[in-house]
């Protein structure tokens, strides 16, 4: 089994993936448990993805923020409201829509006050050592589409080579994990949260979701 003092080369969620045909269920409750990289040692908790096993879309984004890490929830933040008025007003029913993170636990730093965590990006290998729980969710839930929200949760399904400004808004078609999937790419909606021009911003994403709605229908 991985310990917390393996080498980064070595970080891998495997282990702790229950065998055979997990339900979501199943995977969830194993992936609270999971050290597979050091990002669990100051997360609160694992924030696993959430909604129907039979959801027609699979939303991913990078991963938990800091209320999703207390609350033990992804995308309940301010980016989450956003992405949710977004769904909506692009068609496409949150209810209907099964969320995750490419990766699991939140990576953080303190501000200097120590009052603040102040998100910081996972690394390749922390992407990597985390896609076996993205890869057994893709597996159950088996969506119809998956909408890539940003740079990391396209590199995680991507490759590294992924740039979201060059592919956002399109229908793509590549297999993932061995399974056949059609993706489309926008951005975090966190980075609208951060934009100068928000309002632009935000109609960038909707007309993305809108991408995403049609392939949908
Ligand atoms: S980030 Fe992923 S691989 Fe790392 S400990 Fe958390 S669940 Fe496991």
């Amino acid at each position: 089994m991985a310990t917390t003092s393996a080498p980064e080369d070595a970080y891998t969620a495997t282990p702790f993936l229950p065998a055979g045909r997990p339900s979501l269920a199943a995977l969830r409750r194993a992936a609270a448990g999971c050290r597979g990289c050091p990002l669990h040692r100051n997360a609160t908790q694992t924030v696993f993805g959430q909604g129907s096993a039979h959801a027609r879309v699979m939303l991913v984004g990078e991963q938990p923020g800091d209320q999703e890490d207390r609350q033990g929830e992804p995308f309940v933040g301010p980016a989450g409201r956003l992405l949710g008025k977004a769904l909506e007003e692009a068609g496409l029913d949150p209810a209907d829509a099964y969320v995750t993170n490419a990766v699991k636990h939140f990576k953080f730093t303190w501000a200097e006050t120590r009052k603040r965590r102040i998100h910081k990006p996972p690394t390749l290998r922390e992407m990597s050592a985390c896609g076996p729980w993205l890869a057994a969710e893709l597996t159950v839930v088996a969506p119809e589409l998956v909408v890539v929200l940003g740079a990391t949760a396209g590199k995680a399904l991507l490759g590294s080579s992924f740039r979201v400004g060059e592919v956002r808004g399109t229908v793509l078609e590549r297999e993932i994990h061995g399974r056949p999937e059609r993706l489309v790419p926008t951005v975090h909606p966190s980075s609208v949260l951060r934009a100068d021009d928000r309002e632009h911003a935000y109609q960038g994403l909707v007309a993305d979701l809108r991408v995403a709605a049609q392939a949908l229908s």
